[in-house]
């Protein structure tokens, strides 16, 4: 599990935009932020039919997250589009295609070196980057997951 991120700087987000957080705002925000499981949004609506969060809300919101930059947009292996929550700080997914899981790294090193040699070799100042990666975890890679 990594450490879900503070409710409150979520909060602050959204008291900033003028946005309400509201109840089911707060439960599907929770539900990404407290699982190392990347999820689609019908996974989530599964999840908190029981709290009386339709499959609109968790759509709506889930878009609302990630325009926010509060959700990471992902892919399993069959391209299905599964969200995740960001860590605190500079990070970046990689994603086990099969069971999607997340694990997070900073990539500093290298992926400064690239920028540095990216700026070098096109004249672009380079102000930011995008980065996910993918891949097959340990315990999926122990049930043959890189075969199927
Ligand atoms: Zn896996
Ligand atoms: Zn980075």
């Amino acid at each position: 599990m990594t450490d879900p991120q503070p409710t409150r700087d979520i909060e602050a987000v959204f008291r900033e935009k003028g946005i309400p957080f509201t109840r089911q705002r707060r439960l599907i925000w929770e539900h990404f932020a407290g699982s190392d499981l990347a999820a689609t949004i019908t996974e989530v609506a599964d999840a908190l039919r029981d709290d009386g969060v339709g499959q609109a809300t968790v759509y709506r919101t889930v878009t609302l997250l990630s325009d926010l930059g509060l959700l990471a947009r992902v892919q399993d292996r069959r391209g299905e589009i599964c969200y995740t929550a960001p860590a605190i700080g500079h990070s970046h997914p990689l994603i086990c295609g099969v069971c999607r899981k997340v694990v997070r790294f900073d990539g500093n090193g290298d992926v400064k070196e690239l920028e540095a040699r990216l700026a070098e070799a096109t004249g672009f100042s380079i102000y930011g980057h995008h980065l996910e990666v993918y891949g097959i975890c340990p315990d999926c890679r122990g049930k043959g997951g890189t075969e199927s």
